[in-house]
């Protein structure tokens, strides 16, 4: 997973991921319709036909969690008006449990089992200032005759013990609106679709987005590529973002060499009008053959271009770990109790490093783009809690304090990614570096072969060197800051600052603006001082009522933010203020406020050769 926060708070990425398991199929089979056709008050009916079930009592779930996401979602909550039949049309009955189960009285008679499911975009609430709104990229959209994201747990659960049966899913849907997914549509009609999984976990792994049809297909070293784009107002296309994708997913093929032997890899992007009813987590979740992304549609192109890249790229990784490698906790994953693994680190951490490192490695970016993202991730990592063990905050990530401290995966995570790199190359001469430690990783375990979460850190030792297992001890598993000085030195970098262009209203991530909780009114700082505001001759105190003719306060804060990453140096500029209880309007141009910002530079020729084999082996 990766999320990114366009927020007042922080401007933050963020990701998630997920993850298979196995089984052998048995002859029976649970049967799935989802209509997308007579959709009543936003909700869609799903009807489910069991296997044959063997006990009088039968619990039917819908997941609390899914892989890759590290959050208690309780998808259960979404479906309601639930009921059991058996072959003559009588009720059974039916108890709810919690949020997410219910028990279905006299079992060996049930038929079938009907519920509405509400859209979990309605829902969120967006404000960015933390909330338990499920992660978009693994919600759902209910949008009559325009989108439905089927994020298939949100509509589809599994019996109890019953989890290795195949599926076969139905879906009817108006003849407009095309689903873009992984899977192989079984039914040649325009008005459904079916498709077959061999069990649940891999009906979960693969999402499916119906709209209009915008796509396009592309085959990249052998692996067949769908991009499939919703678009509310029709400002992008698929069309229009392809170029730049099939570049980067072809350097990302190119960078990884033999880990990876998916076949087919479908990116769903929905973009978001960031209306109240609309997504709000911008980000993406990762599956084996697709990914799903939402991003606001009033980005600029050149914003989207360079948010696509970051998201799909760490997505596509994730093929790697947790998806190839990983532990028993993911492969014998519980969709309702959860048990987390200890290496956050490998699964988010070592993604998002591959994530930034191919682009310097396929020269999609410069080495000074390279130190800068690498500052941000130290900057980002001090916000957040130093010393607190990696891998307990991930074995508990569930819960808090640990839960808060869980986007320091994108940040510290790659950075432990980084450590290792520099080590296993400065005593390999430059041979080796992480990458090599995954290919072996992958040799030895695999998608059907998980390890076992307390013999990692002995198997990268035995693969490396003794100095890896001391610096995982100490710094991953133990709660030392880690001396990110030190490690680049080996490859002789060095800090430096640099001059940069700032958000007009966030300082990294402190914002120059803050919020009348009673009137929700947005209100510059007095404590602190920004060039666009004095530019404008704005005072601390004055509230903000309008930008550009449209009105905003804390509802629509996120747009404001947004629209200002698109602001360009002199551009003209109208903002509507309250200056006590006088309201204004002042015309001038954007200046936008430079900010020194630490990063770093190659400052040690002598360590030239090593630090080539870094960013360039
Ligand atoms: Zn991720």
């Amino acid at each position: 997973m990766k999320k990114i926060l366009y927020t007042l708070a922080l401007a933050v990425t963020f990701w998630s991921c997920k993850t298979g398991s196995t089984g052998a199929a048995k002859s029976n089979m649970v049967e799935v319709n989802i209509n997308l056709t007579d959709v009543k008050d936003d909700k869609v009916l799903v009807t489910v036909t069991p296997p044959a079930i063997k006990t009088d009592e039968i619990v039917y779930s819908i997941p609390k969690t899914v892989p890759g996401t590290y959050s208690t979602d309780n998808y259960g909550k979404y479906a309601e008006d639930f009921k059991a039949f058996d072959a003559k049309g009588t009720a059974l009955t039916v108890k709810r449990i919690d949020d997410n189960s219910w028990s279905i009285s006299n079992a060996k008679t049930l038929k079938k089992i009907t519920y509405l499911v509400n859209d979990t975009f309605d829902t969120e609430k967006g404000t960015g200032f933390g909330n338990d709104d499920v992660f978009s990229p693994a919600g759902t959209n209910i949008d009559a005759g325009k989108n439905f994201m089927i994020n298939t747990h949100g509509f589809v659960g599994y019996f109890q013990d019953k989890l290795e049966v195949p599926y076969k899913v139905t879906i009817t849907h108006p003849e407009t609106l095309w689903g873009a997914t992984s899977m192989t549509d079984e039914d040649a009609s325009n008005t459904a679709d079916v498709f077959k999984t061999s069990r649940y976990a891999i009906l979960v792994e693969n999402p499916i987005m119906y709209s209009k049809p915008d796509y396009t297909t592309f085959n990249v070293n052998g692996m067949d590529i769908l991009i499939a784009v919703y678009s509310p107002t029709g400002k992008f296309t698929a069309e229009s973002i392809t170029p730049e994708m099939k570049t980067m997913m072809t350097a990302q093929k190119n960078f990884l060499g033999k880990v990876n032997s998916t076949k087919k890899y479908t990116v769903l992007l929905y973009l978001s009008s960031m209306a109240k009813d609309d997504a709000h987590g911008f980000g993406a979740l990762e599956h084996p053959t697709a990914t799903t992304v939402v991003l606001p549609e009033s980005l600029s192109k050149e914003k989207l271009v360079e948010s696509m890249k970051d998201v799909v790229s760490h997505e596509f990784f994730h093929i790697v770990t947790p998806l190839t490698i990983h532990s028993k906790e993911i492969q014998y994953f519980d969709y309702n109790a959860p048990k987390m693994s200890e290496h956050l680190w490998m699964y988010e951490g070592v993604t998002e490093y591959f994530a930034n490192l191919f682009q310097i490695n396929q020269g999609l970016i410069d080495e000074a783009e390279f130190y800068t993202r690498i500052a941000d991730k130290i900057e980002q990592a001090k916000g957040l809690n130093d010393t607190m063990s990696f891998t307990v905050m991930s074995k508990n990530v569930l819960e808090q304090p640990y839960k808060d401290q869980y986007l320091n995966v994108y940040q510290k995570g790659a950075l432990i990614g980084m450590c290792i790199d520099i080590i296993i190359r400065e005593k390999s001469n430059g041979e080796r570096g992480i990458l090599d430690l995954m290919h072996k990783l992958s040799d030895e375990y695999g998608v059907e072969k998980p390890f076992n979460d307390d013999e990692l850190f002995a198997k990268i030792t035995s693969l490396t060197y003794p100095e890896v297992g001391e610096f995982l001890n100490k710094y991953v598993a133990g709660t030392t800051p880690i001396p990110y000085d030190f490690y680049l030195a080996k490859v002789g970098v060095t800090k430096s600052t640099e001059k940069k262009a700032g958000n007009p209203f966030l300082k990294g991530q402190t914002p120059y603006i803050t919020i009348d909780k009673a009137t929700k009114e947005i209100i510059v700082r007095p404590d602190v001082e920004n060039e666009f505001f004095k530019s404008l001759n704005l005072k601390g105190g004055d509230k903000i009522l309008a930008v550009n003719n449209k009105s905003y306060n804390l509802d629509n804060i996120y747009d404001l933010i947004t629209e200002s990453e698109n602001w360009k140096e002199n551009d003209p500029i109208t903002v509507k203020i309250k200056r006590g209880a006088k309201e204004e309007t002042i015309k001038g141009t954007v200046k936008l406020p430079y900010e020194e910002a630490e990063t770093f530079k190659a400052t040690d020729a002598s360590k030239d050769k090593l630090k080539n084999a870094w960013l360039k082996g």
